[in-house]
């Protein structure tokens, strides 16, 4: 029965209250079905106490399959890693002990993959990722680590990571489907469309018919700070809680897949002139401009009007 350690470290629980909501699969679906074992989990697990199921793993008296690290690794101060203890011990060197025993490590959530929302500037606990810093390569273990099958940290990228996409991770490793990562070292099969992609929004941006102020019908791209067009992760194509995401609830994308996440002022998009500076992924200035002033030029009335519900 393979065992799944989870551990929090610089974390709100947001991963966690996140796998709870989790349908489809649902966590209790594929504890049964792939017979694994939940060893530890802060607010899940009961029996054992974190000192028992740790002297065990290091002990080598359990196996050590998958280790899932929820929150940012705090470095500080002055590399100690004292900001953030188990009884005295620095959870960063309980990490360093146990990710070469595992079998995969997953980085739940953005914080444990790049840092995240605890790393932004000006980082007074010097907080970092399990294998990034952001966007540069080294994190806690360095870009070099690899775990036990010789794998990278897979990073469940989010904040926090997408319910779906966590029970569906932990599916396919139990399953032993091969899990190709991106350059971010996510699972590419599970990030490879944008948030834009499946937007209610899309035909506003199409036009570029822009609202100026949250509550709108309109797309939240050219003044709100939607993200969205440059966002790797399925919230649009597969639904909260299958019913609703950000920006069908009129909230803009904020990014919080990406590693630079969180990147520059919310709700606000940065431009140059009159033109957003960070433009959908891949996407060529020059080109963009002819076209959005093309597409405005041709926005039909119902469209001009904000008749149609995003
Ligand atoms: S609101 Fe965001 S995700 Fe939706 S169409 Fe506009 S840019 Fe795309």
């Amino acid at each position: 029965m393979p065992n799944i350690v989870w551990i929090q470290t610089g974390a709100c629980s947001g991963d966690s209250m996140s796998l709870l909501c989790a349908d489809s699969p649902s966590l209790e679906g594929i504890l049964q079905r792939y017979d694994l074992h939940l060893l530890w989990h802060p607010s899940l697990t009961a029996g054992s106490s974190f000192g028992t199921v740790l002297a065990s793993l290091l002990a080598g008296r359990e196996a050590l399959d998958i280790l899932c690290i929820e929150g940012s690794l705090m470095i500080g101060p002055d590399g100690s890693g004292r900001y953030d203890t188990w009884r005295g011990r620095p959870k960063i060197d309980i990490v360093r002990e146990l990710a070469p025993l595992a079998g995969h490590v997953l980085a739940m959530g953005t914080c444990a993959a790049y840092g995240g929302v605890h790393a932004a500037p000006p980082n007074p606990t010097d907080c970092t990722g399990l294998q990034f810093h952001k966007t540069v390569p080294g994190g806690l273990l360095g870009s070099e680590w690899r775990s036990r099958h010789g794998q990278p940290v897979i990073n469940v990228a989010g904040c926090p990571a997408h319910p779906n996409t966590i029970t569906k991770v932990l599916a396919m490793l139990a399953a032993g489907m091969p899990l190709t990562l991106d350059v971010w070292g996510r699972p590419a099969a599970l990030f490879g469309s944008l948030v834009h992609q499946g937007c209610t929004r899309n035909e506003y941006h199409e036009y570029d018919i822009e609202d100026e102020s949250l509550g709108g019908r309109g797309c939240m791209f050219f003044s709100l700070g939607c993200r969205g067009p440059q966002t790797q992760a399925a919230c649009n194509t597969e639904l909260w809680n299958g019913h609703s995401s950000k920006t069908r609830a009129g909230v803009p994308c904020f990014g919080c897949t990406s590693p630079d996440f969180p990147s520059g002022q919310m709700f606000v998009t940065p431009k140059i002139g009159t033109v957003p500076k960070f433009l959908p992924l891949g996407v060529v200035r020059a080109k963009y401009l002819a076209y959005k002033n093309l597409a405005r030029a041709a926005a039909p009335e119902r469209v001009v009007n904000r008749e149609m519900e995003p």
